[in-house]
This record gives C-alpha cells, structure tokens and sequence, in this order.
C-alpha cells in the first residue's frame, strides 16, 4: 500500500517523531500551518472516521486522553484545537486517519468560504 503515513509508522520515510505508545504517534507536521502543528496518527492503517472499527475508536480516544499529559513537552499549554479532515470538501490530502493538534499561538477561527 502506498500511504505515507504507512511508510512513516514502518520507518521508511523520516520524521519528527515526539510521542509514540501501541496505539498511535505523533510526528511534527512537515508543512506547519501554526507555531506548533503535530499530527496524530493512529498506527493501524484505515482512511475515515466511517471505517473506523470499535478497537479503532477506543485506541484513537486513548490516543486523544494523553495529549493533556503532553501538551507541556509540546508547547501547548496556552491550548491547542485538534482537527481531523474528512473527504474533499475539508481539504484531506493524506487517506490514512489522523488528527492535527495545533496550537503556542491564539488560534482565530479559520475564514471559511462557499463552495
Ligand atoms: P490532511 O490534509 O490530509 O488533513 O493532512 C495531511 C497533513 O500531512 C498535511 O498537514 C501535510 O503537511 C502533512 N504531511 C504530508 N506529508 C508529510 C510527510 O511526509 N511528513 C510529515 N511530517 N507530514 C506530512
Ligand atoms: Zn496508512
């Protein structure tokens, strides 16, 4: 299967890896759209929330319960928002699940325009 993130999980592509347990790992966002930008990545390949197994959802929430024990290594103690993109309309360029944290700035709401 040719998915980067595959690639990344198995070593085959390099990363900034900050974080990592059976579940999932976290890797610093090649393209940051913020001061800090991290993606969480669930270590079992699948591409949306809808494909999403029960296994799937209870390690993904595990995953998402330990960002507040993170967050000072981090450097989001001020806060941080996670965003997961789903299909074309929200922009997904990468089909294997993952969540944004981003955050160390004030996060205004993003300008969203028609379609
Ligand atoms: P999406 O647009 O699918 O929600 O998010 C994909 C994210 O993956 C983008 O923010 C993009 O910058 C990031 N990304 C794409 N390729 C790589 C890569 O090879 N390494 C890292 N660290 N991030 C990547
Ligand atoms: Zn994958």
């Amino acid at each position: 299967m040719n998915c980067i993130f595959c690639k990344i999980r198995d070593g085959e592509i390099p990363s900034e890896k900050v974080y990592e347990d059976d579940d999932v790992f976290i890797i610093k966002d090649i393209d940051p759209k913020a001061e800090k930008h991290y993606l969480m990545i669930p270590k079992r390949h699948y591409k949306l929330i809808g494909d999403m197994t029960d296994g799937d959802a209870a390690a993904l929430m595990r995953g998402i319960r330990k960002i507040p024990s993170l967050a000072e290594s981090l450097g989001l103690t001020g806060g941080y928002r996670i965003i997961v993109n789903q299909g074309d309309d929200a922009g997904q360029t990468v089909f294997h699940l993952h969540i944004h944290i981003i955050g160390g700035q004030i996060l205004d709401f993003p300008d969203l325009k028609k379609r």
